[in-house]
């Protein structure tokens, strides 16, 4: 539709389109890579803290004082050096804003398939893009990432491939484009991969995001951070601040706290995931699917006995929800998330019934 009121920019503008939330407990769902445990009972109990009830009468500290000092403590970093924001995704979004808008000769580098909010924020804000491609077997080549840049962006692992580049490769990135920030949003670093935090002192324009959304099971609290030297980090608070965005509200504050601090249950959590992760992809195999190696808690699999499209339909019939995206490169793969082991078996045993493969 020809619409007058729009700008040309807003008119081309292709909205970010999230994995489907329908709502209803009979459904198995394996399409947006959630935690299938309940969150930290430390994390829940903080919501019967009687504390409580006087904080809520009051406005939230705007600066998240105990929730940066916890995430600090835990990275051995400083609190200026922590940055928190409603989700990775509002931690991104002044991300882009406040280190991306260079102009038309230094586009922002992000991997040719990558997390599909990094297109759309770049719409947003105006941000030219280039994308280097991935190597065959979906492995990110990092040499292809130098020459003039706004800066360089990318998930590790990666999403939706699961694939996951060690330390050294995130080093040669870091010093390829000294001059500008590298992002490395790490929401799906926990289940497997070493994080990149521990370099951030020896590089300024290291910028690692999280989010508690995956790992601690609290996709719903909308809780993600930003860890960098604190220039990056002030960087980001004047973005935010001049957005006039929200502070992190009272009860996320301290749920995020209490949950952070309770690595145990992180511990646990994460072993449980990695373990059926590892399970399904032999599983899998012995399907014929094909399936990426993953350190993430997903996998990218390719049914060869039958179309994804058409899997990931008849699967829909069964109450069980994957991911399929219909993009180049993918449209012959699903992102399956990990759930409980009692979901991967419902998962594994509708796809040898669809397949004919049942006995
Ligand atoms: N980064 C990546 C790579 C993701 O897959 C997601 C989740 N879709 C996010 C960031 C955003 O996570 P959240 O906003 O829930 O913290």
């Amino acid at each position: 539709m020809n619409n007058p009121f729009w700008s040309p920019a807003l008119a081309e503008l292709e909205p970010y389109v999230p994995g489907e939330q329908p709502r209803g407990n009979r459904l198995i769902k394996l399409n947006t890579n959630e935690n299938p445990y309940p969150p930290s009972t430390r994390a829940m109990e903080a919501l019967a803290d009687p504390q409580l009830a006087d904080a809520l009468r009051r406005y939230p500290d705007p600066e998240s004082t105990e929730l940066c000092a916890t995430i600090a403590a835990q990275e051995g970093l400083a609190p200026e050096q922590v940055f928190v924001g409603n989700g990775s995704d509002e931690v991104l979004a002044h991300t882009f804003y406040s280190f991306f808008r260079r102009g038309a000769d230094e586009p922002l580098l992000y991997p040719e398939i990558t997390y599909s909010f990094y297109p759309v924020y770049c719409q947003l804000y105006g941000i030219p893009h280039r994308s280097p491609a991935l190597r065959e077997d979906f492995s990110i080549a990092v040499e292809d990432y130098a020459g003039p840049a706004a800066g360089v962006i990318l998930p590790n692992p990666n999403a939706p491939t699961g694939r996951y580049l060690a330390l050294e490769q995130i080093e040669r990135l870091l010093e390829l484009q000294p001059e500008r920030v590298v992002a490395v949003d790490e929401a799906y670093i926990e289940f497997g991969g070493e994080s990149a935090a521990g370099l951030i002192g020896r590089y300024p324009n290291l910028l690692v995001i999280r989010t508690l959304s995956k790992s601690h099971a609290l996709a719903g609290l909308r809780l993600g951070y930003a860890l960098g030297q604190p220039h990056l980090v002030e960087g980001l608070q004047r973005t935010k601040n001049s957005f006039n965005s929200y502070p992190i509200d009272s009860i996320a504050q301290r749920m995020a706290a209490a949950a952070i601090a309770d690595t145990a249950w992180l511990r646990d959590t994460r072993e449980r995931v990695i373990a059926t992760r590892e399970r399904v992809a032999r599983e899998l195999e012995a399907l014929d699917f094909e399936v990426v190696p993953s350190m993430a808690n997903f996998l990218l699999a390719r049914p060869r006995a039958i179309g994804a499209e058409s899997l990931y339909l008849q699967l829909r019939e069964r109450q069980i929800l994957v991911r399929y995206f219909n993009k180049p490169r993918l449209s012959d793969y699903l992102r399956i998330s990990i759930g409980t082991d009692s979901e991967m078996d419902a998962l594994l045993a509708a796809c040898r019934e669809i397949q004919g493969t049942a006995d």
